[in-house]
């Protein structure tokens, strides 16, 4: 099996795609108040060019994708992009990051169309909190979503949560506590500085080593075996059903394990989440450019994969781009 690796020996299998900048919601921690000024519609991806992207970038050893956005149960003919992409040769794994309002209506389809796993995005439990943090999501649609997805085998679940102090910290323990019962995956994402500076401050932050400690006063964690690629570690309650991660881009491990690009809905590969440098791979798309040139400029954002990011010393930490325009 051929693979392709960048300047530190790191394998890159893995491509997330955002498929698009608009969503449903606007979490504060994501979009600022009045939202952000979209792609053109003519400026974001069609679903043939995405799939030619994902036909050169599995030439050259990329296994896994996945879909995100912005919200990308928005986008209508969802499943027609999974089935194509799915049918790749080469694609092992094709998953999805949503957050989940759409998903009771959605998930027959995705399963239908060879989608392998989901992740649903959830920071509350209780639904007044969950609204203010969505500004006017409603918890019963994404509750609703998450069964369905169970019902349909798309099991088991990873439920990423982002700690805020003073926002849901409080809840850091309880999402914890749900592994005992249910075998969705909860992970716990440091929070970052993205999006918008009515929320970011360093005091809002939480290090993993914080999170970890607050949630092994429940109980001890035992190490589960690390899975090959990912940033997530991985631990679990003795007896519990689920699993819990932690994800780390600020502080340890991130970077050193990262297999992954980026591809934004308006077409440009990014090599790194922390680094504003991109590849135009529209351009090359709508210019009549060949593969081959397509396949160059994969190698070249490969090629300049930065080693990591120093964000975990610099107290002050600038705002990047928010998320959904990157792609989470
Ligand atoms: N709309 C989908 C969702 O919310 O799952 C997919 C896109 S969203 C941008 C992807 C992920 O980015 C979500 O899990 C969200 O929590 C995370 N995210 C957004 N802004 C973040 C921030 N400032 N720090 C940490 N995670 C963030
Ligand atoms: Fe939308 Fe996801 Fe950003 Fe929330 S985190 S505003 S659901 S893109």
């Amino acid at each position: 099996m051929h693979h392709i690796t960048d300047r530190y020996k790191r394998i890159i299998d893995y491509m997330r795609i955002s498929i698009t900048d608009k969503c449903n919601l606007r979490c504060i921690y994501c979009m600022p108040k009045d939202g952000i000024k979209l792609f053109e519609h003519s400026e974001v991806l069609t679903y043939e060019e995405i799939v030619r992207i994902v036909r050169v970038a599995a030439g050259l050893g990329v296994k896994k994708i996945r879909i995100t956005g912005g919200e990308p149960l928005i986008k209508r003919d969802l499943p027609f992009l999974i089935s194509s992409i799915k049918a790749i040769e080469g694609i092992e794994d094709i998953s999805l990051t949503t957050n989940g309002l759409l998903l009771k209506q959605k998930a027959l389809q995705l399963k239908e169309a060879g989608l392998n796993r989901i992740n649903i995005s959830l920071d509350s439990f209780r639904s007044d909190r969950y609204r203010e943090i969505t500004r006017g999501g409603n918890i019963a649609d994404v509750l609703d979503g998450i069964r369905e997805a169970e019902m349909q085998g798309l099991r088991p679940i990873k439920i990423n949560m982002v700690p805020i102090r003073g926002i849901n910290d409080d809840e850091i323990e309880d999402f914890a506590r749900a592994t005992m019962t249910s075998e969705n995956h909860i992970r716990f994402i440091e929070f970052m500085p993205f999006g918008s500076k009515d929320l970011w401050s360093v005091d809002r932050y939480i290090g993993t080593d914080e999170i970890k400690q607050r949630v092994s006063t429940i109980a001890p964690l035992e190490a589960v075996k690390a899975r090959k690629s990912g940033p997530a570690r991985y631990y679990k309650f003795r007896e519990a059903r689920g699993v819990i991660g932690f994800i780390s881009p600020i502080t340890h491990h991130f970077c050193s394990n990262c297999n992954r690009l980026r591809l934004t809905s308006n077409g440009l590969l990014r090599p790194c989440l922390f680094s504003d440098t991109e590849i135009d791979l529209k351009s090359a798309l709508r210019s009549n450019s060949d593969d081959s040139e397509l396949e160059r400029l994969l190698r070249l954002s490969i090629e300049v994969k930065p080693q990591g990011h120093e964000m975990e010393h610099q107290r002050s930490m600038t705002l990047l781009k928010p998320m959904s325009k990157i792609g989470g």
